[in-house]
């Protein structure tokens, strides 16, 4: 009946594409790349810079409503297609994501009123003025780019003033955020999506686990996060989307940290205006998958709250499983032995070619019990060759 946008073709469109397909809908994505994983399964495949005003004007021409799916679009961009048709998130969301300076300040803002969760102590850091000016209870910390920084690059660990110093030097002296490093026993993120009715709906926490800066394991079942965490947890994303107007789906990432009285207390790190990794498992273990929520909530659809049906654990698929060590070429991973497992659901990209760390696809895995579940997560990391759980 109608067809739906998404600037970008990475593998969060062609998920959001999927399900918008499967719910009858056209899709039309505008990506630069002849292959990428969303334009080569969309009907419509706009190849243009995301900037590009005559493929927004395409783009525009083809959809009913348009999402995105990349965070670092160009705020402009989404500003431009917004004259013409409805575009969510909007531009003034996505510019306050892709600046980690105008985040903080954000979640600073939604403490303020209430939401019950601030960010680590921090400093924009625009000037040598402002680095010279760093707070000493801010080190040892970590520096990061303002923009553009995604997987942990485009930032530094600074145990004093002259590390602090280099680091800034090496990141170009570009416009950076020093956060006060904080004592991790655990990170957790939040999907949810809202309409723009003002409708919003809370996905169950997830419990994430990285490795070299880039998401490897998310956990969600009874016993992986503290329920009375968990609600602060949700209780504050749906604020800060609330806060912002949001319309769409919105992940919003916390650390679990020592409150020093031997307990744990929430710190909110960061959001994504889209559906995010840490929120696959949600296609098998939920009756609704975030980007089912996605489509809901850019077509402007009924949002129910999201039931989970099953314990679920996900593992992230990276490039690096198609090199075996001592390879040179790359091979597959051992998909018959996974999938002999019981309750795993494979998905992958369609990406031409596997590099160390890219995204090349993820392992649902479900079951009847939490057991169950580990139990073949544990499999299915020894089979891949990967750290346990
Ligand atoms: P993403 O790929 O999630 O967008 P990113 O590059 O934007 O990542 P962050 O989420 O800011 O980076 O940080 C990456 C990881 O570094 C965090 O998940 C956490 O493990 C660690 N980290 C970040 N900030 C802090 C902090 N202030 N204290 C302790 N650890 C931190
Ligand atoms: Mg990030
Ligand atoms: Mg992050």
């Amino acid at each position: 009946p109608a067809t739906l946008g998404v600037m970008g073709g990475g593998q969060l469109g062609r998920m959001f594409v999927q399900a918008a397909q499967a719910m009858g809908y056209a899709t039309a994505v505008l990506d630069p790349d002849a292959d990428s994983p969303a334009g080569l399964i969309s009907h419509h495949h706009i190849r243009s810079a995301y900037d590009d005003t005559e493929g927004l004007a395409r783009l525009a021409a083809l959809s009913d409503a348009i999402t995105t799916e990349f965070e670092n679009v160009p705020a402009p961009a989404l500003a431009a297609l917004a004259a013409q048709r409805p575009v969510a998130p909007g531009a003034a969301c996505v510019a306050i994501a892709q600046d980690r300076a105008a985040e903080k300040a954000h979640f600073m803002r939604c403490a303020a009123d209430g939401s019950g969760v601030r960010p680590a102590p921090y400093a924009a850091i625009d000037t040598p003025e402002q680095l010279a000016a760093v707070a000493d209870d801010l080190l040892p910390g970590i520096l990061k780019t303002a923009r553009l920084g995604y997987d942990g690059k485009g930032q530094a660990r600074v145990k004093d003033r002259a590390e602090l110093a280099a680091a800034w030097d090496r990141l170009g002296r570009v416009p950076c955020v020093l956060e006060k490093l904080m004592p991790l026993r655990a990170e957790c993120s939040v999907i949810v999506a809202r309409g723009a009715n003002g409708d919003c709906v809370s996905f169950p926490v997830q419990k994430n686990t990285h490795h070299d800066g880039i998401l490897a394991v998310t956990e969600v079942h009874e016993g992986a996060i503290e329920p009375a965490l968990a609600r602060r947890a949700q209780a504050a994303t749906i604020a800060i989307a609330q806060q912002l107007g949001y319309v769409g789906v919105l992940c919003v990432e916390y650390f679990l940290v020592d409150d020093g009285q031997g307990g744990l207390d929430l710190v909110v790190n960061e959001m994504a205006p889209r559906p995010h990794n840490s929120g696959h498992y949600t296609q098998n273990a939920c009756d609704v998958s975030q980007f089912e929520a996605q489509v809901r909530a850019v077509a402007g659809l009924p949002l129910r709250p999201p039931v989970q049906h099953s314990p679920a654990i996900m593992l992230n698929l990276l490039g690096d499983l198609w090199f075996a060590p001592g390879r040179e070429a790359a091979v597959t991973p051992p998909w018959d032995a996974l999938l002999a497992l019981p309750g795993t659901h494979l998905h992958l990209y369609g990406k031409a070619s596997a590099r160390p760390g890219r995204k090349m696809g993820h392992l649902n895995i479900t079951g009847p019990t939490v057991a169950a579940v580990r139990d073949t997560a544990t499999k299915a990391l020894a089979l891949l060759g990967l750290p346990p759980l």
